[in-house]
């Protein structure tokens, strides 16, 4: 496709206005492609969730995973969400979307649950179409009836994107959470560019430190220096913390000098099919 829009911009000699409305009709094409097939893809059933685990640096043990979801497109293997959530959201698909994750998850859960890993919690990614969405909190409160997960098994990961917005409009959706008894994470925490007074403002139950910290410690003294005042500020706010994209033993024993108390990363494994991600649970059991 770029090949072609090249041709064009040269028959037309230099003609860079040719060019540039070529790319873009090119690029518009592929967008086009992509919305059609996002929007039949939760009918035709091309979504999968994958999960990660959460490893406990007390016990060693997994004691929670991410769920993270997958489309496969026929013909075009996995795509990642960071190519369809956005799109996701900008077409409406979101809501549809994160019900149907949100219903897995708890149904997985479930099942885990009770022949795995008794303890178990997984989270979930909500985007802030999702967590504005007046309906949300019963829908979970419906799902969670209807699976029969206990509340305390299931996370919200939320980021502080969403708290940039009207803050009064949703203190009342963080409190009906809440009374449910479902747990909420602060994700990707330490990039946004809210006012840290939210931390007393929100009932926020962990903070998820974002990995571009996790990257450089410990060699770079300012990531080293940010991730201690986020492991203190969570303590001192009765929060716990989880440290994600933790890809070596290196930061793993930095973490655990440092008084994180969870971890996530391709140290530990990658995101997993259902199947996998079991093998897994069954070892753990077993240690
Ligand atoms: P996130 O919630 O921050 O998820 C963590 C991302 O980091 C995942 O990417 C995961 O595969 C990746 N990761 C985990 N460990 C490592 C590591 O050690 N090193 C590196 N470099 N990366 C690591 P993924 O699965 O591509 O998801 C990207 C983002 O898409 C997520 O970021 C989340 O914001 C969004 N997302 C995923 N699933 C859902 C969903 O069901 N609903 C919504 N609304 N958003 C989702
Ligand atoms: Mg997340
Ligand atoms: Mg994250
Ligand atoms: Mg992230």
């Amino acid at each position: 496709c770029a090949d072609s829009a090249m041709y064009h911009a040269k028959e037309s000699g230099r003609n860079n206005y040719q060019f540039f409305t070529t790319e873009l009709n090119v690029r518009a094409q592929h967008r086009y492609a992509l919305e059609t097939n996002l929007r039949r893809a939760l009918t035709e059933q091309e979504f999968l969730v994958y999960y990660q685990p959460k490893i406990s640096l007390e016990t060693s043990r997994i004691v929670g995973a991410e769920a993270l979801v997958r489309w496969q497109m026929p013909g075009m293997g996995l795509i990642p969400p960071t190519e369809f959530i956005p799109i996701s959201e900008e077409i409406g698909l979101i809501l549809p979307l994160g019900r149907w994750v949100l219903e897995q998850v708890c149904r997985q859960t479930c099942a885990w649950r009770a022949h795995l890993a008794p303890d178990i919690v997984v989270s979930v990614n909500i985007s802030p179409k999702q967590f504005q969405d007046p309906s949300l909190c019963k829908f979970i409160e419906h799902t969670l009836q209807e699976t029969k997960l206990p509340p305390s098994a299931l996370q919200l990961e939320i980021t502080e994107g969403l708290l940039m917005g009207e803050l009064d409009l949703l203190l009342p959706v963080f409190e009906s959470i809440k009374k449910l008894g479902v747990s909420i994470s602060l994700d990707d925490f330490g990039t946004g560019f809210s006012s840290l007074s939210y931390l007393q403002r929100f009932p926020i139950d962990n903070l998820k430190i974002d990995r571009s910290f996790i990257h450089k410690i410990p060699a770079n003294q300012d990531s080293v220096v940010l991730t201690h005042a986020i492991i203190a500020m969570a303590k001192a706010l009765g929060m716990s913390v989880t440290a994600e994209g933790v890809e070596n033993a290196e930061q793993m024993l930095f973490l655990t000098d440092s008084g994180c108390q969870e971890m996530q990363g391709f140290y530990f494994s990658q995101p997993l099919p259902v199947e996998q991600f079991e093998k897994l649970l069954q070892n753990n059991r077993q240690l």
